[in-house]
């Protein structure tokens, strides 16, 4: 049980919360080869960062769901991007995804570094202008319907 509770903590540390409730909450530690966080836990094994965020938060996951993003952010560990689904959803989800965006404040951020206008960055997400600027913002994160 110690051990456990030292992951815990451990890992709550190495997540970026300062943002705040609506923003991405990235795992700063250790991360695999396909962008997600990854933590130990003991006998050699390890855990996918956001799983345990999720455990932290809503209590334990059962084995066949997966701890899926909202905000398409893999290393965010923020409790309200996260949802359990199971691995058939995923795949569905990835699909609808690619015709419907989800918006998130730092896919706008990284589009707005990239020079794009809010005009132009609302045209590639498909929504208003308005709602880009209120995400930039407010530094909240929204899906479109
Ligand atoms: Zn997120």
């Amino acid at each position: 049980m110690r051990k456990n509770t030292n992951t815990f903590l451990n890992l709550l540390q190495k997540i970026d919360a300062e943002g705040g409730i609506n923003t991405c909450w990235p795992y700063t530690g250790y991360k695999t080869l396909n962008g997600y966080g990854h933590i130990r836990c003991g006998n050699r094994k390890t855990i996918k960062a956001h799983r345990w965020a999720y455990e932290y938060f809503y209590g334990k996951a059962p084995e066949r769901f997966q701890v899926l993003h909202l905000c398409d952010n893999r290393l965010c560990c923020n409790p309200t991007h996260l949802k359990l689904g199971t691995h058939a959803e995923n795949m569905k989800d990835m699909k609808d995804k690619g015709r419907k965006k989800s918006l998130c404040y730092e896919t706008i951020k990284e589009l707005r570094r990239q020079g794009l206008t809010h005009k132009a960055i609302a045209e590639q997400l498909n929504c208003s202008p308005h709602t880009v600027q209120q995400i930039l913002k407010n530094q909240i994160f929204t899906l479109l319907e």
